[in-house]
């Protein structure tokens, strides 16, 4: 009873969406996370095919990726908030612009999580910076992740198809940069569609 009244009040301790220890009421993280997560350095590049541009927030280690599997495999949408609030901070401007477009998760896996995280840091991202949020791309296969990222490797990329209209300049967004594979293939597809300029943005970048 002691604990419904608390959460009832709004009293209960919120938990660090990375490490799981008590903070402050109604943060996503912790002040030693957040810190942590601040020092983590951005990663630019060129690439791979088909991008002019990639930016990633941080490597896919430490606190930006428990950040990325909270809200990959346990929900936790305020993260989505988070991380958008760190790439509209760091970006390049020259990045933010254009149409934000979220690279597809294959439907059976969407449909299984119950919800896409890239859409989820896409919807973000559109809603602190105004840019508009173009969901014009699909995928086609289901799959599990761990068959998919061997498809990837194997030197199949994923199929990728555009629905509706595509716009001229597009920011791809996405929750991990890997192989590229992905990002290559969405560029593609939405420079069939007419598209002139595609940079992405991605939460994290694995090394
Ligand atoms: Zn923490």
């Amino acid at each position: 009873m002691k604990v419904l009244h608390a959460v009832a009040g709004g009293l209960l301790p919120s938990l660090c969406a990375a490490c799981g220890r008590s903070c402050r009421p109604g943060a996503v993280a912790c002040t030693r996370c957040t810190r942590r997560l601040a020092e983590a350095e951005p990663l630019a590049g060129n690439g791979p095919q088909g991008l002019d541009r990639t930016w990633s927030s941080a490597p896919h280690e430490g606190v930006a990726r428990d950040l990325v599997a909270a809200l990959k495999f346990r929900r936790l949408l305020p993260v989505a908030g988070t991380m958008a609030e760190r790439i509209r901070w760091l970006a390049p401007a020259s990045l933010l612009s254009g149409a934000i477009v979220p690279v597809p998760t294959a439907t059976l896996r969407s449909m299984g999580r119950g919800f896409d995280p890239a859409a989820e840091i896409a919807a973000a991202l559109a809603a602190r910076t105004e840019m508009p949020l173009a969901g014009c791309l699909r995928r086609s296969g289901g799959g599990r992740q761990v068959g998919r990222r061997r498809a990837d490797r194997l030197g199949h990329p994923p199929q990728v198809h555009v629905r509706g209209e595509v716009p001229r300049s597009v920011l791809l967004v996405d929750d991990v940069l890997t192989t590229g594979a992905t990002l290559s293939a969405c560029a593609r597809a939405l420079r069939s569609g007419g598209a002139v300029r595609v940079v992405a943005i991605t939460f994290t970048r694995r090394l």
